[in-house]
């Protein structure tokens, strides 16, 4: 038997051989899901202008002091100012300019008494401006009034390198007037599948065959991890073919080759020999459970990685090896995975190796609790769609009692 690797150190060394690709710019509106390559800074307040947060009027706060609604302060209309317009003149004592939210406060006013609170109630019914204006409560100087600059201010940190944007991101950048900004550029994945016994759906059944399925995740999974997906489709377990598959990935200028299946000792694994030729491999065993088998190397000068060919083997495979790279290529800083601590609802057991156990994590009172989602066979795709997160039995721990607590990485968005 020779030596388990930790998966810690698997990842590690993986990690090591990548780093972010480079960056392009990309228009504001193709900006979601990318990562900023560069900080952005405010190019200047926000908001821009001194502006009302009510429907009412600017008035002088000192104004309003004696307001109330049996006396009524009145003040002089000399302007209307819809959102979008301003009004060069100058509020002076005993004056006031109709005003909507989001207009700018003119020149002289200190405040904005909400039309709740004038003479003329619960709010503007499209009726024309009244000559005067009866304040029923005083108000304070910046009562109602968002001062320039209150958000962010000019030459401020808005959002660092390595962010995803969010549509609130993106927002941000488009009320500071970026059509375009600085990202990391997709990274390209290719993806394919290897082995006699491999047919596309669609296809004949025929004795001994059966579907490929795991192209099918390995696809989804890294196109939901934001990566471009080539798919390269299936190779029988012949050289000349996979030798073909390998040529294309390096043709498309492929960040990393994904594969799963066809690395073992079996008899027809070729994917083996033919990295060899062309570059080089190292195979390793991963003290983990499903997934055990796991190889990465380069050929020619693009990195690979095979997963274990079984279906649930290829999908763990990706959250433990894969997702983490793909964040790392794709510019993110490491991956903080979305876990919650769990405690078990059933006795637990292992063959001692660092197992990720399928799941299904409820929360109860506050309290996550786990049970297993079905057969943990490395083939059985069924437990894996009931799970909804894996579960994570340290290296070295066998047996587990009801209500020990674990690691569970949440699956599901
Ligand atoms: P291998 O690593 O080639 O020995 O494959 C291990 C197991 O995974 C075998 O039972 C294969 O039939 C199965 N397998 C390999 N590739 C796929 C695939 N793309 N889709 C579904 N099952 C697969
Ligand atoms: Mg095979």
């Amino acid at each position: 038997m020779s030596h388990l690797i930790s998966v810690q150190e698997s990842l590690e060394r993986i990690l090591t051989a990548f780093s972010p690709v480079e960056t392009e710019a990309v228009p504001l509106r193709e900006a979601y899901g990318r990562v900023l390559s560069r900080p952005v800074t405010a190019p200047f307040d926000f908001p821009p202008f001194t502006n009302s947060s009510m429907d009412g009027f600017a008035v002088i706060a000192a104004d309003t002091l004696p307001a109330s609604t049996d006396k009524p302060v009145w003040l002089r209309t000399v302007a209307d100012i819809p959102a979008g317009s301003h009004f060069d003149g100058s509020i002076r004592p005993g004056e006031a300019a109709r005003i909507m939210t989001g207009a700018p406060l003119p020149e002289g006013a200190d405040a904005v008494v909400p039309v709740e609170s004038t003479h003329i109630g619960a709010r503007f019914d499209g009726s024309a401006m009244p000559e005067k204006v009866g304040i029923l409560q005083p108000v304070s100087p910046g009562d109602n009034v968002r001062p320039r600059g209150q958000d962010v201010r000019a030459g401020a940190p808005v959002l660092s390198a390595g962010t995803a944007l969010r549509p609130q991101d993106i927002g941000m950048l488009a009320s500071l007037g970026f059509t375009s900004v600085e990202v990391h550029r997709l990274p390209r994945i290719t993806v394919f599948s290897t082995g006699d016994e491999l047919v596309q759906p669609g296809e004949d059944l025929t004795p001994g065959k059966i579907y490929d399925s795991n192209s099918y995740v390995l696809r989804g999974l890294t196109r939901q991890s934001g990566c471009q997906v080539i798919d390269l489709g299936l190779a029988k377990d012949d050289p000349d073919q996979v030798r073909a598959l390998f040529e294309e990935a390096v043709r498309q200028q492929a960040d990393l080759i994904l594969s799963s299946a066809g690395v073992s000792v079996g008899a027809h694994d070729y994917v083996r020999q033919v990295i060899e030729s062309e570059g080089e491999l190292s195979l390793w065993r991963v003290n983990m459970r499903p997934g055990k088998p796991l190889t990465f190397g380069r050929y020619q000068n693009v990195p690979f990685l095979g997963l274990a060919g079984n279906p649930v083997s290829a999908f763990v495979g990706y959250q433990v090896f894969v997702l983490p790279v793909l964040q790392k290529l794709r510019g993110l800083p490491a991956l903080q995975r979305r876990s919650v601590k769990a405690v078990t609802g059933e006795p637990i057991r292992t063959d001692g190796r660092e197992s990720y156990l399928r799941a299904r994590v409820t929360v109860e009172g506050g309290i996550y609790r786990a049970v297993l989602s079905g057969h943990q066979g490395s083939g059985n795709l069924f437990s894996l769609i009931q799970a909804n997160a894996l579960l994570i039995v340290p290296s070295g721990v066998k047996s587990l009692p009801i209500g020990a607590e674990l690691v569970a990485w949440l699956l599901d968005e």
